[in-house]
């Protein structure tokens, strides 16, 4: 098993200032509170779902730290680079962004890695990588409800319905999952034989 990065849970009031000029401090406070049983899901399931990762992937986690910031302007989107949560939905939807965005962390990381050697994710455009992406998600999603008798893959379906523009990207996904056996190659073997 390799080493888990520490996942911890950051409070940056002046980078949400920087979004929303008129943020005040009580208001900083007052919503963070809010965030306290996405804290707890953290601490509760985070390692759970760092080990699922390397296993459904193959590779392993090269950062020794992840903080987690959180930014209470919904109307921007979570980005891993840095890792930053936009506070929208509810708690549970948040540990499914906050995994997707875990997962966008070690293909990174092992593409610069792997980069000189031959390098097993360039077979994936972004598009793909997204629709891989949220394969994994369901999968360990699928495993923590199982282990740990939760119900996060509700959220995940609730994910998976919606628009046009996203009928095509499920689309994609499917295809994947048509392709790609995930509880028989992990995804850095799987592309291998693309
Ligand atoms: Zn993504």
């Amino acid at each position: 098993m390799s080493d888990l990065p520490k996942v911890w849970l950051a409070h940056s009031y002046t980078l949400n200032k920087n979004f929303l000029p008129d943020f005040k401090q009580e208001e900083f406070e007052r919503k963070l509170e809010k965030v306290k049983i996405f804290s707890a899901y953290i601490d509760k399931h985070v390692d759970f779902i760092l080990e699922k990762i390397v296993h459904y992937t193959g590779l392993a986690w090269q950062s020794k730290e992840i903080p987690v910031y959180i930014l209470f302007d919904h109307e921007k989107r979570s980005i891993a680079f840095p890792l930053i949560i936009a506070w929208k939905g509810y708690p549970e939807d948040r540990l499914l962004v906050l995994t997707h965005e875990l997962i966008h962390i070690i293909l990174r990381d092992s593409q610069d890695n792997i980069f000189k050697q031959n390098n097993p994710m360039t077979p994936l455009n972004n598009k793909e990588s997204e629709a891989v992406i949220w394969l994994i998600v369901k999968q360990v999603f699928t495993d923590l409800d199982q282990a740990r008798k939760t119900k996060f893959t509700d959220e995940y379906d609730r994910f998976s319905q919606f628009d046009e523009a996203q009928k095509e990207f499920f689309k994609l996904v499917n295809d994947f999952s048509a392709k790609w056996d995930i509880k028989q190659k992990p995804l850095k073997e799987w592309l291998q034989t693309l």
